[in-house]
């Protein structure tokens, strides 16, 4: 099955959970895109570059080594071989990754490497589920199946909050700064004179705030075109 399927939508929707499901369901190939902007933000706050300092972050972003590991059962991804799949996840990367997004050259380097990685899946007979902001309007328009995943701001700050923490450790003060948190990111992202978050014309619609994790990837392997089903 050598299906591509490009799932966007906002910070903590439930993207990165619901493409590694149905990834695993698919028996394809899974790429996390915002795990490349981490990564490469990682390496520039390494290397002691301002993430508003646009003009070195552009002239500084080919040199980092990024290698994603496309395994749904087991993602990972390094910088230089050195694997950064945790450090990532980091407040630090967070605060400044949407600034690092925001500048052209390194959009277009990543989005080079994530068309390489769906050439390679797609040599191999694989298909890819890749998820992000821009997947489905700029880094692969002509996806099978283009799904643009929402969900309420609450539900969103509660899942990555639950996520950065634990069940047992969350308040309701640690939600709503959360929130504040993935509200600022998606103004950014949405605003950014380059690829911001929206929805391809020809996207379906899920809002998974009332829907388990399960019901959101039925949701989408239902609309898996037919033909390559
Ligand atoms: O998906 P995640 O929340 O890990 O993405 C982190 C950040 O990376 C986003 O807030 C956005 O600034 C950036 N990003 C992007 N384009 C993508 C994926 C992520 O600009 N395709």
């Amino acid at each position: 099955m050598s299906v591509i399927i490009a799932i966007d939508g906002p910070s903590g929707s439930g993207k990165s959970s619901t493409s590694r499901l149905v990834a695993r369901r698919l028996g394809a190939r899974y790429v996390d895109t915002g795990a490349m902007y981490r990564a490469i933000t990682w390496w520039m706050l390494r290397e002691g570059i301002d993430p508003d300092d646009t003009a070195a972050v552009a002239a500084r972003c080919a040199e980092p080594i990024i290698d994603l590991r496309d395994d749904p059962a087991d993602p990972h991804i390094s910088v230089d071989g050195h694997d950064v799949s945790v450090d990532i996840r980091g407040p630090g990367v967070g605060a400044a990754v949407s600034r690092i997004s925001a500048v052209p050259q390194v959009r277009s380097r990543l989005v080079a490497i994530q068309r390489d990685l769906v050439e390679a899946a797609r040599q191999r007979g694989d298909g890819v589920v890749m998820e992000g902001r821009d997947i489905g309007t700029v880094v692969l328009p002509d996806a099978d199946l283009k799904v643009f995943l929402t969900a309420d701001a609450g539900a969103r700050a509660e899942r990555r909050a639950r996520e950065q923490v634990g069940d047992d450790h969350v308040d309701r003060d640690m939600i709503r700064a959360t929130e504040e948190h993935l509200l600022s990111r998606d103004a950014i992202d949405s605003t950014r004179a380059v690829s911001p978050l929206q929805a391809a014309d020809d996207a379906i619609r899920i809002d998974g705030t009332h829907l388990t994790l399960d019901e959101v990837a039925d949701a989408i392997l239902a609309a898996v075109p037919d033909q390559r089903a």
